[in-house]
């Protein structure tokens, strides 16, 4: 494994204001997943502008693939991603939102904008031998846009052999990207409850069968999975926030819908929560007396570093900014898309400190466009040290 030149940040540096505009005219006009029209044909001018190879639009929807190739040698994968969210921007900038209720309240145009500035800078020097695949997708809000991508042949079309992506995190701080082994986001699954029952007078419980006390068993019975069925070195999360029945004082209802989340990190735990939380609602409704059907919707998987992968990519982070500003970071419980890219290949998600900003999907949230020559230059350098020529 080979060390990216020291000095990559201060190569980035100049192209900070560039970037800085990229990134600003995205936020200003967001675009929710599968629509992102306007960024996917901004990106692919762009890509065009700096003299790429190859440009492809429309993959998996308003996905976009910039390829560099210089000689032979093997393919990576840079990916970023570019949708907004359903919020209505408070930040009163130059900069905020022209969309009413739409926002980049994840940071998604500055990792567009990031990427991009690496590409920039990568397609002036082609300091690497092989191919380099960027690529921004559609939709990562919920939506899948990467699996969007990946049906639509994204790595066959690009076989690389390896990809790597940054997500922006507030709280940890600017100027440090942290890349770990294993497990670094959770898996979220829906959860959905029919409770079934026979209402009727509340002074008369005892003839009909009471679909809020059956709800509440339920409630109760599924917060004792985690604490009593996994081991207390593994982690999960079921979260019930959704509980609605009834609507008066003196009747007792016929059903109840309850709605939640679940997260774990890794396929057997999600697997046994999964058939704890189906044994647990048919005891309950057993022991009430009730029908309760349930529906679990898988969501995003677990997002999974591989190893090697993961510590090449901090090796490089160290490289280009320092071994103090390449720390090790706990796992999250939010999900991410890119976990259907790292099922099909090895690679490593890391996360980019955004300083001391609002948290993500806070309609007060910006991207610190100071990172922007960080994530840059650490994409940049993991193109010279994996294709090192
Ligand atoms: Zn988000
Ligand atoms: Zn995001």
């Amino acid at each position: 494994m080979t060390s990216p030149p020291a000095d990559l940040l201060k190569a980035l540096i100049p192209l900070k204001d560039r970037m800085t505009a990229w990134r600003r005219d995205i936020h200003g006009h967001p675009e929710l997943a599968y629509k992102e029209h306007r960024t996917a044909a901004r990106v692919a001018e762009l890509l065009r502008d700096f003299g790429f190879d190859e440009v492809t639009e429309g993959v998996g929807g308003t996905g976009v693939v910039g390829l560099l190739r210089q000689g032979e040698g093997p393919m990576l994968g840079l990916r970023a991603d570019m949708d907004a969210l359903p919020i209505d921007e408070l930040n009163d900038f130059d900069h905020r939102s022209q969309h009413g209720g739409v926002m980049h309240a994840c940071g998604h145009d500055g990792h567009t904008a990031m990427l991009l500035g690496a590409a920039l800078s990568t397609a002036q020097t082609r300091r690497f031998k092989g191919s380099v695949a960027f690529i921004f997708q559609p939709a990562e809000e919920g939506l899948a846009g990467a699996k969007a991508m990946i049906d639509d042949g994204l790595f066959d079309r690009w076989p690389v052999e390896a990809i790597y992506g940054l997500h922006n995190l507030p709280g940890l701080p600017a100027g440090r990207i942290a890349v770990s082994p294993g497990p670094q986001l959770a898996a979220a699954d829906k959860l959905l409850i029919e409770v079934r029952a026979r209402g009727g007078h509340a002074a008369a419980p005892d003839l009909g069968r009471d679909p809020v006390l059956a709800g509440s068993a339920a409630v109760q019975a599924l917060q004792q999975i985690v604490s009593r069925n996994l081991s207390p070195t593994e982690t999960a999360v079921i979260s019930v926030t959704c509980f609605n029945a009834g609507e008066t004082f003196n009747v007792i209802p016929d059903n109840a819908t309850l709605k939640g989340t679940v997260r774990y990190f890794t396929p057997e735990t999600g697997d046994m929560v999964r058939n704890r939380i189906s044994d647990v609602l048919e005891g309950v409704a057993l022991a009430q007396d009730v029908r309760i059907t349930l529906e679990l919707q898988r969501g995003y998987p677990p997002t999974i570093n591989s190893a090697a992968e993961a510590d090449f990519a901090r090796s490089v982070a160290a490289a280009v900014l320092g071994q103090e500003n390449a720390p090790v970071q706990t796992p999250r419980m939010f999900a991410e898309d890119f976990s259907f890219m790292l099922q099909m290949r090895p690679g490593a998600y890391g996360f980019i400190g955004n300083g001391g900003s609002p948290g993500l999907h806070n309609a007060r949230y910006d991207f610190n466009d100071e990172i922007l020559p960080v994530g840059a230059a650490y994409f940049r350098g993991l193109v010279e040290a994996a294709l090192k020529p």
